[in-house]
């Protein structure tokens, strides 16, 4: 098999890197960062959100895997400490893949008609501006649904429901809905404007489209990354038909990742 280590380069991290590393391929694994079938994030969910990046042109070939270095994160179910004994299961033992949904963002362009950007998010994409408020004709389904007018919107994955959602007061969606949900940040809501006030759950093939009313200048985050737009003439987002395949050696409900997480940590058996 072949695999691929992304380390969050910090001292800690790469040691357990080159550790995992050699353990592997004493087992006769190959060190591939091409095309490799497995990769292995070692640090945090930010590394795990960077592995997913950079291996997010090859999701059909590659299944990923976590292992923490710091607080127990949402995408890392790894200790440091329990490296040999995930070394001998990924050497020894077929993999179970778990799969879960992306999202699909296409931002198309004004200044240019042929031009248009498709990209991926583990987690959401997030749509501020620089100075002031957003302000959007928001499309459900072809259809006008609101104008939507504050700080910026949040359209998530069920996993990335976790992260930037839930601080935003969003619902925790379990990824076997495949779904993509939006949240409001700061929504402005007076006579002139109104908004829902609560965030949106949409089903597989509903698309969501934002279309800029004023500004056309956006800072858009796709997970950890954050770029500026110009030009913008529309936001599509749904759920993309790719999946994120997930390794798993144990059993790791995702309500106990979400107890663990967020209310109390509950020891697991050997
Ligand atoms: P970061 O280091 O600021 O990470 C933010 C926190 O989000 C970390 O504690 C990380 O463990 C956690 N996190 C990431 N994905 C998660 C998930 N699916 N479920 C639960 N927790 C999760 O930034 P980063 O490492 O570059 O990660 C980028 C992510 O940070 C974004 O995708 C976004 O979801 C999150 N974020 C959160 C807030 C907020 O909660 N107010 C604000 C901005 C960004």
């Amino acid at each position: 098999m072949k695999f691929a280590i992304v380390s969050r380069g910090d001292e800690r991290s790469d040691k357990i890197k080159a550790k995992m590393k050699q353990y592997l391929i004493d087992f006769d694994l190959l060190y591939d960062t091409e095309t490799p079938e497995l990769v292995i994030s070692v640090g945090g969910d930010g590394t795990f959100l960077e592995a997913f990046r950079r291996y997010v042109d090859k999701l059909d070939t590659t299944a990923f895997l976590g292992v923490h270095t710091g607080h127990l994160g949402f995408y890392t179910d790894w200790t440091s400490d329990e490296i040999e004994k995930l070394v001998i299961e990924i050497a020894k033992t077929p993999f179970h893949v778990v799969e879960y949904p992306l999202l699909e963002v296409i931002i198309r362009f004004s200044n240019d008609e042929k031009k248009s950007l498709r990209s991926l998010a583990l987690n959401e994409t997030t749509i501020k501006t620089v100075e002031g408020s957003v302000v959007f004709d928001v499309q459900i389904r072809g259809e006008h649904f609101e104008t939507f007018r504050g700080d910026g919107l949040c359209i998530s994955t069920p996993s990335g429901s976790t992260a930037y959602n839930k601080a935003l007061g969003g619902g925790i969606i379990h990824p076997s809905l495949e779904s993509i949900q939006i949240t409001e940040i700061a929504s402005i809501n007076n006579r002139v404007f109104r908004t829902i006030g609560s965030p949106l759950i949409l089903p597989k093939h509903h698309t969501c489209l934002l279309r800029p009313l004023r500004k056309d200048s956006f800072i858009i985050a796709f997970d950890h990354i954050t770029r500026s737009f110009t030009n913008v003439k529309s936001i599509q987002c749904r759920v993309a038909k790719e999946r994120v395949r997930f390794v798993r050696y144990r059993p790791f409900p995702f309500w106990n990742r979400v107890r663990d997480s967020f209310v109390t940590e509950v020891k697991r058996d050997e």
